[in-house]
């Protein structure tokens, strides 16, 4: 473990320089009353410039991130993001603009929001778009409160959403928060929804249909054109847990499959580096047929060629988020998409589908493979086999950081057990998806050779295994100086 702060600490190091303070006495008292001023200074670390900067950069190098090796971690796409979409996110013009701005003074940002809108409806293969919400799940209920207008509109109130049992969490996190019940049907023996018991779901109280495609066992539905007949049939609307789009850029479009609301999470598919809990953005894009309930403000583009806000859309489902959303991961996108352009996205696609296929069939033979068949951009496998030597998926994991890789995403989907769910992503070489396939190879060896080994594992990390519970319930999220305790 790294020293702490206070540890570097001597009394008198200072890492700045400041000319005496020439505020008078009295002017201060009017500034900062008495009884608001410290008694005692505080204990905070004292430390030179050269000190401070090490320890901030020996911080940097604990974790594992993007920049550091392969990271894949299925159904969250971590690919690399490219380091022109920070700059250009960082431009000043951007950057400082603020969101109460005179529409004739962001010009530049209206047309940057208007264009990505377009963008993102070309690739949903759909209407019309909102930047608004903040994220994936953000999107999701944003979307069933669509389908809840679209309905009433019709003078409707249909109470249920029908999800799969490999749906994503959030899905009927969502259903619930929208004030739907969800409606839950399993899927086949090839990982897609099973049909005869979609066919006994559906009725008038159906109000739609939950969906990622290719779904969270990487796997394409191939029933999509008859799932979305059977759902409009009955009145409902299709919707398109579209997180992960890697799969499908520029090759399928959920619109063509029948789905009527799609969102996006930029900061996975369109790359703003994630998974600290950073900021990130869930567009949503609809049918022509939802565009009037979308949120205000929608931008629109005069016939003079300017842009503005417009909020009279007297059937809107109102705003959903502060302002415009989260303008700077929306920049990224933008910088993402332009830089790529429609074949870029089509070949990242291309190359996220092989890479998975590649990684899968360097390491099939270790493991069970729920669904034998040819995966889309990430995959899930079994570590059951591993039981015969006590070894768990999460031990496999574990042991891959020693190999300097992130550990797959674990446990999920919950269909499978001992789940490994591993997507590679378009931006790894063909070396790194072989020291990737190298690295799962040694664990499952060593897991044969000496279990402990992995039950123990990581080894060569900072910190060993965590108490995930403990760090969820009881987080310390302060560094104290050691005499005032922690
Ligand atoms: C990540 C993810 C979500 C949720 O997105 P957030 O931005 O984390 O809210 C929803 N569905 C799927 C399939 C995902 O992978």
């Amino acid at each position: 473990m790294a020293s702490t702060i206070y540890e570097r600490s001597r009394p008198g190091r200072r890492a700045f320089s400041l000319p005496p303070c020439d505020v008078p006495e009295r002017r201060l008292e009017e500034l900062l009353p008495e009884t608001l001023r410290r008694r005692a200074p505080a204990r905070l670390p004292e430390v030179s410039e050269v000190q401070l900067v090490r320890h901030f950069t020996e911080l940097s190098t604990l974790d594992y991130g993007v920049d550091t090796g392969p990271y894949p971690l299925g159904s969250c796409t971590m690919k690399y993001n490219p380091k022109i979409n920070e700059r250009v996110a960082a431009l000043e013009g951007l950057r400082d603009l603020h969101p109460y701005q005179p529409e004739s003074l962001a010009q530049g940002a209206l047309e940057l929001m208007y264009t990505l809108e377009r963008w993102l409806a070309e690739i949903a293969g759909l209407a019309a778009t909102t930047l608004q919400p903040a994220a994936g799940a953000h999107g999701e209920l944003t979307g069933l409160l669509l389908m809840r207008a679209y309905h009433e509109a019709r003078g409707r109130a249909p109470r249920k959403i029908v999800i799969p049992d490999t749906a994503h969490g959030t899905n009927p996190a969502s259903v619930v928060m929208a004030g739907y019940e969800v409606l839950s049907v399993r899927s086949d023996g090839r990982g897609g929804i099973d049909m005869d018991e979609l066919a006994a779901a559906l009725d008038g109280d159906v109000a739609g249909l939950m969906l990622t495609n290719p779904n969270t066992l990487g796997l394409f539905d191939e029933h999509i054109v008859a799932i979305a007949e059977t759902v409009h049939a009955v009145g409902g609307l299709l919707y398109y847990d579209g997180a992960n789009t890697n799969a499908v850029l520029g090759l399928s479009r959920p619109g063509d499959m029948g789905f009527d609301i799609v969102h996006f999470n930029t900061h996975k598919t369109f790359s703003t580096p994630h998974g600290g809990g950073g900021p990130g953005a869930g567009p949503i894009v609809v049918r022509d047929t939802l565009a009037a309930f979308l949120p205000v403000p929608v931008i629109v583009r005069e016939a003079d060629g300017r842009y503005r806000f417009d909020y009279d859309r007297p059937q809107s489902i109102g705003k959903v988020r502060t302002f415009y959303g989260n303008f700077a991961v929306l920049v990224r996108a933008y910088a993402y998409i332009r830089a790529l352009g429609g074949e870029g996205l089509r070949t990242a696609s291309e190359a996220a589908v092989l890479n998975a296929n590649y990684v899968l069939a360097g390491i099939r033979d270790l493991f069970d493979v729920p669904y034998d068949r040819r995966c889309m951009h990430e995959f899930v496998v079994s570590a059951e086999p591993l039981k015969q030597y006590g070894v768990k998926a999460l031990d496999v994991a574990k042991r891959l950081l020693d190999y300097g890789v992130h550990p797959p995403t674990t446990y999920f989907p919950l269909i499978v057990p001992e789940a490994l769910m591993i997507e590679p992503t378009e931006t790894e070489s063909k070396d790194e998806l072989d020291r990737v396939i190298a690295a799962i190879r040694a664990a499952v060896d060593d897991a044969a050779r000496d279990p402990e080994l992995l039950k123990t594992a990581p080894h060569t990390m900072p910190v060993g295994r965590l108490d995930e519970v403990g760090a969820a319930r009881h987080p310390v999220l302060r560094q104290r100086c050691p005499e005032d305790g922690v």
